[in-house]
């Protein structure tokens, strides 16, 4: 085993290492301000005021009114509330419109709603990851209630042109969510300013902690909370208040604002020269989704000739942490359910590895990282000619 001081992790986009800033902001809270923030004293004043700067910051990262964040467990539940929400709204209006390329937490969803009975539509994606907005426009009809597009994509990075398709969904009286638990810390968001009007994220995604996440809720469209049971979070999400998650999701929110366009760069350039390195060494390595508009910190590669599973094991062993399509799909027989969709042949798809960069990656392990990974593409691919030649004679 190598030692969690040697490890170089590529798998930001599963989740981040928590900022020792985040963990310090945290601490109080979960040792001397443990006050419930609905009770009447001023010992639990001091933590309501303490989760209003949070919303505060939390506002100021994507760009909108502290009181349109409401705080969740995570971007699984900010994703399942929005779509709840807007199915309630009106009865005359119960179709979905949403990707074929989603996260679990809305995909599952919306196939769960449909072998039950309801209406949805799964838009299609191009060979590069690409959305057709004329596809979704299409799909729209007077029953819409709701379309819910990401705006990263957790496993190659592919942008969504949300704002342009928000634009369009409003106009035609539909609730527009979108999932934007990757693209929230990465890319520069100001929801206001847009035709959004739900927005989920998740503090683990931005160095934050796990369990915490958020949905950005515009104050000018009705809200049916999907978690009853308390009047918090202004009625609109029951339960206690995560604190300590809030504290620490604010300051991991704040850090993120300070150098996001600059720490990308400097990423994006760490992530080209990564998968240059892979393309000029690996014969027949190819970038999944190499030509749409991208994040700056995900490599999705598709190796010919050998297992993803074998090559996580053998790098596992060298203290590199990155996954084979998603992590949710660790272990799981099926493959990726984004790269099916973007039509990659069978040996492409059990050949792919998603890389993810973050801010505590440096230019050494990257290129540390690369070396490894060529020398174990080449000894696997040597190993299954071997196998063949046995096999024949
Ligand atoms: N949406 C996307 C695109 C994700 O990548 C993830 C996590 O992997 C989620 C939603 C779920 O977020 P959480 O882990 O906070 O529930």
């Amino acid at each position: 085993m190598v030692r969690e001081d040697q490890l170089i992790y590529l798998d930001n986009n599963a989740t981040t290492r928590v900022d020792p800033a985040v963990v310090e902001e945290m601490l109080p809270f979960l040792t001397d301000y443990y006050g419930n923030p609905s009770s009447g004293y001023g010992f639990a004043a001091k933590v309501r005021e303490a989760i209003e700067t949070a919303r505060e910051r939390v506002a100021a990262l994507v760009g909108c009114a502290p009181g349109e964040i409401v705080f969740t467990s995570g971007g699984t539940e900010a994703n399942n509330a929005a779509i709840n929400s807007a199915l309630q709204i009106d009865a005359k209006r119960q179709h979905v419109v949403t990707t074929v390329v989603e996260h679990s937490s809305v995909l599952k969803q919306c196939q769960a709603m449909k072998e039950r009975g309801r209406d949805v539509t799964f838009v299609g994606v191009s060979s590069q990851g690409d959305i057709d907005p004329g596809e979704i426009e299409n799909a729209i009809g007077d029953n819409t209630a709701i379309v819910s597009m990401m705006w990263a994509n957790n496993e190659t990075g592919v942008l969504f042109p949300v704002e342009k398709i928000a634009d369009m969904s409003h106009g035609k009286g539909v609730f527009f969510h979108t999932d934007a638990v990757q693209a929230v810390g990465k890319v520069p968001i100001r929801v206001s300013e847009t035709a959004i009007h739900f927005l989920a994220l998740s503090a683990h995604k931005f160095h934050g902690p796990k369990g915490i996440g958020a949905l950005y809720v515009n104050k000018r469209v009705k809200f049916r909370p999907s978690l009853l049971g308390g009047s918090h979070e202004n009625s609109r999400r029951a339960g206690t208040e995560n604190v300590a998650g809030i504290i620490g999701m604010g300051k991991a929110a704040e850090i993120a604002a300070e150098k996001l366009e600059e720490e990308q760069v400097r990423i994006r350039r760490m992530r080209d020269h990564f998968e240059e390195l892979l393309e000029e060494k690996i014969g027949g390595a190819s970038i999944n989704g190499k030509d749409a508009n991208r994040l700056s910190n995900t490599a999705s590669v598709s190796f010919t000739g050998i297992e993803s599973d074998a090559v996580l094991m053998l790098l596992d062993r060298q203290g590199i942490c990155c996954s084979a399509g998603s992590a949710c799909k660790t272990g799981s027989p099926e493959g990726s359910h984004v790269l099916k969709a973007m039509g990659l042949s069978e040996e492409r798809l059990k050949g792919s590895l998603r890389f993810s960069f973050g801010k505590f990656n440096s230019e050494p392990e990257v290129e540390t990282a690369a070396s490894k990974i060529i020398e174990v593409v080449a000894k696997l691919r040597k190993m299954s000619a071997g196998a063949r030649i046995s096999a024949a004679v």
